[in-house]
C-alpha cells in the first residue's frame, strides 16, 4: 500500500507542529511516521490486511513509551490485538524507537471521520479527547466510578498497608498478592481502593477486561442465569476477566449454590493467572456458613485489614474532601466533626456535607449545640456503632447462659470465669478502653487480671477451635 491511497487521511501537514522523535533522535511529522509504519506493516502482513485494518489508523505519540493508535471501530481494535499486535509493536519500535505496547483504541463514528480532516495540532488534541472518552466508556463498562482514584485516597496509619498492597497490584506486581482480600468495617474505603486498582490497570492496559461488581450482583446474575438456562454466558463473562474485583463477599453467607459457582469461577481465574481482589466487612474466617474451601481459597493470597482512621487522618480526609467539593468550613468545626465521628469515613463525609450546606446558606456562627442538632441522626448512628463494655458483658453472658452479675462478681468456677475472661478480651479488642478502665468495669479487678485474661484467651484461640469459633461468633 502506498501513502497516496490513504482514504480520507490528510497529506502531511505542519512542518513545525506535530513532530515526533523518530528512532535515532531525528524529528519527523506524525504523518510521516504513520506512512513509514504502514509501509513496514505492509511488508510483513499478508494480502490486503494493512489496507483493511490499518488504512485509517491515527497516531498519538506522547513519548516513546506512550503511543496510542486509533482505529475506526472496536472490531478493528479486537482484530488488531488478536492478530497483528507483534507486527504493530515491531513497526512502532522501528520507526519511533518505542519499547512498550501501544494502546489501541477505537475512534468510533463521528470522531474518527473528523479526526482525519483536522490540522495536525487539532488532530492531536482531538485524539486526546477521544482517548479520554474511550477511557470514560471503558471505566463505565467495567463498573468503575472515576472519582475513586488513588489520588483521592488519604493514607494514614489505619490503611497504609492495605493501600500499599493495592498500589502494588495496580502497578502490575502480581507476585503472591493473589487473591488480595481486603476486610474492614463499613465506610473505611474498601470499595474506593478496589475501584482505584481497576482504574489504574485500565488506564495502563486498555485492552484488559476489568470487572468490578458487588457480590450481591454476582449472586443475582448467577440465579438469573440458572433460571434462564444461560449459565454458559454467565461463566464466560466472568471467567474471561483479566482482573476481577468482587466487593462485599460477606454476602455469600448462607448462599450455598452461589458459593459453589464462586468457587469454580475463582479457581478458573486464579489458574489462568487473572488478578482477583475481594472485599468483606469481616475476615473470611468470620463469614458464617462460608465453606472452608472458600475460606482457605480467599486467604491463600494476601489479606489486609482497614482500621478506623486516627484523629489526624480524619481531619486530613475532611480537608481533602473540602478541596474536592470546593467548600470551606471553619477549622474548629472540622475538628469538632473529626472528634465526634470516628468509625466511618462515609459518615464523616455526610456530616461535612450537612455542615457545609448550612454554612453556604450564610446562617452565621454555629454553636456546638446547633452543630450537634444538625448532626443528630449521624451522631446517633455513630454512638450505636460504638461497642461498649456493657454491651459486650451482656452479649457474652447471654451466649454462655450465665447471669450478667457474674461478669462483675468474685465467683470463680470455670464456667463463669472463662466467659468473663472472654468478655475482658473482647472489651480490650473492641472498645479501645484502657486496662484499668476494663478492670474497673469487671468488678474492680486490677489491670494484671485483664492482661492475664487477654493472654489466656489468645492462647486458647490458638489451640482450641471451639473457643476460636465462639469468640468469632461473639
Ligand atoms: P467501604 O466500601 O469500606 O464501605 P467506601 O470505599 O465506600 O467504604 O468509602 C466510603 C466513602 O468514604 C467513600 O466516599 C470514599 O471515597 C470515602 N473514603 C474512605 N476512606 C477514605 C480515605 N482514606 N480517603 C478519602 N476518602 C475515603
Ligand atoms: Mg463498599
Amino acid at each position: 500500500m502506498s501513502s497516496r491511497d490513504e482514504g480520507g487521511v490528510s497529506a502531511p501537514r505542519g512542518t513545525r507542529e506535530g513532530k515526533v522523535s523518530a528512532r535515532g533522535g531525528a524529528r519527523i511529522s506524525t504523518e510521516e511516521a504513520r506512512t513509514q509504519i504502514l509501509r513496514l506493516l505492509d511488508a510483513r502482513l499478508s494480502g490486503d490486511a494493512t489496507e483493511r485494518w490499518f488504512k485509517h489508523m491515527q497516531l498519538v505519540v506522547e513519548d516513546a513509551n506512550q503511543v496510542t493508535v486509533f482505529v475506526p471501530t472496536e472490531t478493528h481494535v479486537l482484530w488488531i490485538q488478536e492478530n497483528f499486535l507483534p507486527e504493530l509493536i515491531h513497526a512502532l519500535s522501528q520507526v519511533l524507537g518505542c519499547g512498550g505496547r501501544p494502546r489501541v483504541l477505537a475512534m468510533n463514528g463521528e470522531a474518527g471521520g473528523q479526526l482525519s480532516l483536522l490540522e495536525e495540532p487539532q488532530r492531536q488534541s482531538r485524539a486526546k479527547e477521544v482517548a479520554a472518552e474511550a477511557l470514560a466508556k471503558s471505566l463505565k463498562t467495567a463498573g468503575l466510578n472515576p472519582l475513586y482514584t488513588f489520588d483521592r485516597f488519604v493514607v494514614g496509619g489505619n490503611n497504609q498497608f492495605a493501600h500499599a498492597a493495592c498500589k502494588a497490584i495496580a502497578a502490575g506486581v502480581r507476585t503472591a498478592y493473589n487473591p488480595l482480600f481486603i476486610h474492614g468495617g463499613s465506610g473505611l474505603g474498601k470499595t474506593h481502593l478496589m475501584q482505584a486498582i481497576g482504574q489504574d490497570i485500565l488506564k495502563a492496559r486498555p485492552e484488559f477486561k476489568v470487572i468490578y461488581l458487588t457480590c450481591e450482583k454476582f449472586t443475582n446474575e448467577f440465579i438469573q442465569a440458572v433460571q434462564k438456562g444461560n449459565l454458559d454466558n454467565f461463566r464466560r463473562r466472568y471467567r474471561r476477566a483479566h482482573v476481577l474485583l468482587v466487593d462485599d463477599v460477606q454476602f455469600l453467607n448462607g448462599k450455598e449454590k452461589s458459593q459453589e459457582e464462586f468457587f469454580h469461577t475463582f479457581n478458573t481465574l486464579l489458574d489462568g493467572r487473572a488478578q482477583v481482589v475481594l472485599s468483606s466487612d469481616r475476615p473470611a474466617s468470620e463469614i458464617q456458613t462460608l465453606e472452608p474451601r472458600l475460606v482457605s481459597r480467599f486467604e491463600c493470597g494476601l489479606t489486609v485489614a482497614l482500621q478506623p482512621p486516627q484523629l489526624e487522618t480524619r481531619i486530613a480526609i475532611l480537608q481533602r474532601k473540602m478541596e474536592e467539593w470546593e467548600v470551606k468550613i471553619p477549622e474548629d468545626w472540622v475538628r469538632f466533626i473529626a472528634q465526634r465521628i470516628r468509625s466511618n469515613v462515609r459518615r464523616l463525609e455526610g456530616a461535612l456535607v450537612r455542615i457545609a450546606t448550612f454554612n453556604s446558606l450564610g446562617q452565621g456562627e454555629l454553636s456546638t449545640e446547633r452543630i450537634e442538632d444538625l448532626l443528630r441522626d449521624i451522631l446517633r448512628e455513630e454512638a450505636a456503632a460504638k461497642v461498649t463494655i456493657d454491651t459486650i458483658q451482656k452479649t457474652v453472658a447471654d451466649y454462655y447462659d450465665i447471669r450478667l452479675a457474674d461478669m462483675t462478681s468474685r465467683r470463680r468456677p470455670a464456667n463463669i470465669a472463662f466467659p468473663r475472661q472472654i468478655a475482658m478480651y473482647l472489651s480490650r479488642k473492641l472498645t479501645g478502653g484502657s486496662l484499668v478502665e476494663i478492670g474497673e468495669a469487671f468488678g474492680g479487678r486490677d489491670h494484671g487480671t485483664v492482661i492475664h485474661a487477654c493472654k489466656k484467651v489468645e492462647q486458647m484461640m490458638q489451640t482450641d477451635d471451639q473457643v476460636r469459633q465462639s469468640v468469632a461468633a461473639l
